[in-house]
């Protein structure tokens, strides 16, 4: 990756350009903590003109067939395709995580493009049975209008590529703001939809202070839409201020994943689906396991399997061939320090890591093992999102089930059993929007991704997640 400093641009209709008032913000290396780029922050009058230019389009994007835009979400795929390492190199430069996986993340998001690219040509309606002679009760789905979009930092492009593919294939426009640690790739994906013909204002990419660009997005009526991904916190507050103008909303936001290993578990494929799901991105997944709860009985075999496996994990500079990068930035790596001390303070025992780590300069977490964890422990109700495996143990069914329902969180749940009857019963027993079973890996296309409870609402995948830009309208008709 070259050392010339990124600078990235907005793009509003078509074009990318500096912020109006030319305000930029500094973009690091997670690794090296070095300034790698400058990156617009868009003023008032950028966010209005967006939002201008978002409305404009939707007149006649709405209108296009969903033919027509399966055109361009196709252009886009085969740029994607052929550009992903060029892609996958910016994110690892922004966000840290190793090069091989930043080119898994483009070709998971490039899945999404091309599952709409067809999904979208069988969005239908219906014909209702009258109640009357000479009358046609008519649905149609129609695009909910111009969305607002938000993204974190840990899926730079997946998230919101997850959002956008249904959207346009909809007949949305979108607006994105993606996290203000991840920018560049981003504007990296922009050119892409530059390359790929998009008419101006279907695609606007806004970033900057996220409370200003949220603010105005939530005071206009023109966008009907908001859909995020992030922190509970954040998203509760969104749709406070969603709620002045009724906008449609998706939230996918925190989880705290537990991860059952009963006796009759395949012991190592528990080990890789635990490994698998926690360490990937360096623990800062959503969907990544928090708890492991192990039977008393395999207590032992699990620990040893898990050993040899975590033990062997790499990390340090994406760059190189390793299986983990560095904590994103300061605040979280506080929050993985301040979760083990805790846990150690409180009687846990570490068995692997638990410390930080020197590298480039940027902050590394060992890769950790924790036991005799307990609930009074902070790592056992907060979100970690970092390289740290608590695990707890269990006697019976029961005791599992209540433990890993014990969380104001539902988005992801793990369990391991090789017994068809417990599985039926536990993963249906599971308050979870998604549960693996005999997998630590849920994520597909196809499938619907997203939470109960405290972790939001809302599906983002297969035939689900176009729903959520949609809206019905019904048309009672008589004619002579
Ligand atoms: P995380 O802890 O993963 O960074 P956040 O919820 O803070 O989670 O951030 C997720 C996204 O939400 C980011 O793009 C961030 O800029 C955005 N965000 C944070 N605060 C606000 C806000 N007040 N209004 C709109 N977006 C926000």
């Amino acid at each position: 990756m070259s050392e010339a400093k990124q600078v990235g641009q907005l793009y509003i209709n078509g074009t990318f350009k500096p912020a109006e008032d030319g305000q930029t913000f500094e973009v690091l290396n997670p690794y090296t903590l070095a300034i790698i780029g400058e990156q617009a922050e868009a003023s008032e009058k950028d966010i209005q003109a967006a939002i201008d230019g978002a409305v404009q389009a939707f007149r006649t994007w709405k209108q296009t067939t969903a033919y027509e835009r399966a055109g361009y979400l196709r252009k886009l795929l085969h740029l994607m395709q052929t550009r992903e390492r060029e892609i996958a190199e910016v994110m690892t430069l922004e966000q840290g995580k190793p090069v091989a996986e930043a080119v898994g993340e483009v070709r998971y998001a490039a899945s999404y493009v091309a599952w709409y690219a067809e999904e979208g040509i069988r969005v239908t309606g219906d014909l209702l049975a009258p109640s009357q002679t000479d009358s046609r009760l008519s649905v149609r789905k129609i695009p909910v209008g111009p969305v607002g979009i938000i993204t974190p930092w840990n899926f730079p492009l997946a998230m919101f590529v997850r959002k956008i593919a249904p959207a346009l294939a909809a007949g949305c426009t979108v607006i994105v703001k993606p996290a203000e640690q991840t920018p560049l790739t981003a504007v990296k994906f922009f050119e892409l939809i530059h390359e790929a013909g998009f008419p101006a204002g279907v695609c606007q990419l806004l970033t900057g202070e996220a409370s200003k660009i949220g603010s105005a997005w939530m005071a206009s009526s023109a966008i009907r839409k908001i859909s995020f991904t992030g922190s509970t916190a954040v998203g509760k507050m969104l749709m406070r201020q969603a709620s002045e103008t009724l906008k449609k909303v998706s939230l996918e936001l925190g989880g705290h994943a537990p991860l059952i290993v009963f006796d009759d578990a395949d012991l190592d494929m528990a080990a890789a689906g635990a490994v698998e799901s926690k360490f990937r991105n360096c623990g800062q997944v959503c969907v990544a396991t928090n708890r492991v709860l192990v039977q008393r009985s395999v207590y032992d075999a699990f620990i040893e399997k898990l050993m040899k496996r975590t033990s062997a994990l790499t990390f340090g500079d994406g760059f190189t061939n390793v299986d983990m990068g560095p904590i994103i930035d300061k605040q979280g790596f506080d929050k993985i320090v301040a979760h083990v001390d805790d846990a150690l303070a409180k009687g846990a025992k570490c068995l692997l890591g638990g410390k930080p780590a020197k590298g480039g300069g940027g902050y590394l977490f060992e890769p950790t093992v924790l036991t005799d964890v307990t609930s009074a422990m902070r790592i056992a109700k907060e979100e970690t999102f970092g390289p740290v495996l608590p695990v707890f143990v269990f006697d019976t069914e029961a005791e599992a089930i209540q433990m890993a329902n014990d969380t104001p969180f539902g988005l992801a749940a793990y369990c391991f059993t090789e017994n068809l009857s417990r599985s039926i019963r536990v993963t249906e027993a599971l308050e979870y929007g998604m549960v693996g079973l005999n997998t630590g890996r849920i994520s597909a296309a196809q499938a619907p991704f997203g939470g109960v409870k405290m972790s939001g609402f809302g599906r983002e995948g297969g035939r689900y997640g176009i729903e959520e830009y949609l809206v019905t309208q019904y048309i009672a008709t008589v004619y002579k």
